[in-house]
């Protein structure tokens, strides 16, 4: 046995389910102190993660880095409206007595996506711009960057075309590209302003 890390009891429950996933046999410890909290150090009453082979370390070590960086981005826990209980941000069902996210942090939740669909769909679009300037489509056999988006990611002709026109357009608006990227721009929106704007005229407010 070999203690991997020190956690409250949700994350180090979810930690342990992680190293089960990555098929290393884990451990939950240290659960009934917390009423010693106080006369202990407060590190010395957090559960604590083991994992029973030391010859895991190594992938228990990135299973926890990837734990610890996925924490980092879905931000401080959230607490269950029915019963109270501490919950990962954003779960759907309280892991306690199963009550659903309250509709506002159901909303908050979808707001929060839509944001991360944003940046991501930036990132396509800026991908898609250099591919396209240095050609990447033109193979002999397919005759255009649209054509290429079709075959290759499955996006309709006419649909393919128009993301051509904004990643290309984009290249030439850094503040509206930055303000997508920062995910507070959706495509749609994307869209519409590469039709009107050029460089002096591009404002994101
Ligand atoms: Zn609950």
């Amino acid at each position: 046995m070999e203690l991997l890390a020190r956690l409250d009891r949700v994350q180090a429950h979810l930690l342990r389910d992680a190293l089960a996933r990555h098929g290393i046999d884990a451990h939950v410890l240290n659960l009934h102190v917390q009423g010693a909290v106080g006369e202990l150090p407060p590190e010395a009453a957090l559960p604590q993660v083991w994992i029973a082979d030391a010859r895991d370390r190594e992938r228990a070590r990135a299973v926890l880095a990837t734990h610890e960086a996925e924490r980092r981005r879905t931000g401080p826990p959230s607490f269950c409206g029915g019963c109270g209980e501490e919950n990962p941000a954003g779960f759907e069902l309280c892991w306690r007595c199963g009550k659903a996210l309250p509709l506002p942090d159901l909303e908050a939740r979808l707001t929060e996506l839509a944001g991360h669909l944003n940046a991501a769909t930036h990132r396509f679009l800026v991908l898609l711009a250099e591919f396209d300037r240095r050609e990447g489509w033109a193979d002999g056999a397919t005759c255009s960057c649209a054509h290429w988006l079709g075959w290759k990611c499955g996006i309709d002709l006419g649909a393919a075309r128009e993301k051509v026109r904004v990643a290309r357009a984009l290249e030439a608006l850094p503040a509206i590209s930055a303000a997508m990227g920062r995910g507070e721009l959706s495509y749609s929106k994307v869209r519409a302003l590469t039709r009107v704007a050029t460089q002096d005229t591009e404002d994101t407010r």
